[in-house]
């Protein structure tokens, strides 16, 4: 655990959240702040600073992040119409919890632009 990291905190049962799907590796919540009628965060369960901290470190997390945003995008029934997942990357993709997660958005027609 990562001294003073939110999702570290949440996996911990310390910070209350919204249980929408977990594994061995991972938990998928509800994000506080929705941006979409379905907007999950798949957080791994160890702390990882971000994408490619976990892709060099866990082949193990990173399956199992695969497999909870397939089993989330099943559960909030937006597998088939279409769903976006993003994992924002450091200061200039936009990361601001330093614990890396996957955003599971959709149920709305989202922008083609990713800018
Ligand atoms: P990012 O900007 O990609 O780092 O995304 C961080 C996301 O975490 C934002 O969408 C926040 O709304 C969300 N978030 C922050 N704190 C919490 C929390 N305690 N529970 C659920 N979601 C949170
Ligand atoms: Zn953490």
């Amino acid at each position: 655990m990562s001294q003073s990291c939110v999702f570290c905190a949440i996996v911990a049962g310390e910070l209350p959240s919204t249980v929408v799907y977990e594994n061995d590796h991972v938990l998928a919540i509800r994000d506080i702040n929705p941006v979409a009628p379905v907007h999950v965060l798949v957080l791994t369960k160890q702390h990882f600073d971000d994408i490619v901290d976990l892709g060099e470190n866990s082949p193990e997390s990173s399956a199992a992040m695969l497999e909870a945003i397939a089993s989330v995008a099943v559960i909030e029934q937006v597998s088939e119409a279409g769903f976006r997942t993003a994992f924002n990357t450091g200061v200039q993709g936009g990361q601001t919890v330093g614990h890396v997660h996957a955003h599971v958005i959709g149920r709305r027609q989202l922008s083609e632009n990713l800018g």
